[in-house]
């Protein structure tokens, strides 16, 4: 037993119906007033195109939406850990099945490498090279929502 939305009259045949405008469960007598709506399951039928209509939801995920880039001083990193482990660019590179001069051009900062080969550096030197990196659209959407330094940088941390 509920009570009609329109009228407060308590009913057992309460249905949803649309008046004025209104999703209401009303009874009977004023279900008459209305049109009734199907009840449908609850998810929400997509209407077609709208994938292509889709935009970008810059408030919702905003700060989520980080990426893994190669740190900035991944030679530094590099070349730090490989010293730590007292190994030499001759040990390092047949460690990781590469040249002498591949490390030494990651050292100096003259090759940046690519995925397969920062996951074999890692592995070995036991480092990580890759870092969540705040995307720069993520930035400035969060400033453009209104948000303020101490909001994003309370939400960063997280
Ligand atoms: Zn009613």
């Amino acid at each position: 037993m509920a009570d009609c939305e329109r009228c407060g009259r308590s009913s057992r045949a309460l249905s949803l119906h649309s008046i004025e405008g209104a999703r209401m469960y009303v009874c009977p007598d004023c279900s008459r007033l209305g049109t009734p709506i199907k009840e449908t399951s609850s998810r929400p039928v997509q209407p077609a195109g709208a994938t292509r209509t889709r935009a970008p939801n810059p408030n919702k995920d905003a700060l989520a939406n980080r990426e893994l880039e190669l740190a900035d001083d991944y030679h530094v990193r590099i070349q730090r850990a490989r010293e730590r482990k007292a190994l030499s660019r001759e040990d390092l590179g047949r460690m990781i099945n590469e040249k002498v001069s591949t490390i030494a051009h990651l050292e100096t900062k003259q090759l940046h490498p690519p995925d397969s080969l920062v996951r074999k550096l890692e592995k070995a030197l036991e480092i990580t090279l890759m870092e969540r990196v705040e995307d720069v659209r993520a930035t400035s959407a969060a400033s453009s929502t209104g948000m303020t330094l101490a909001d994003f940088i309370v939400k960063k941390k997280r």
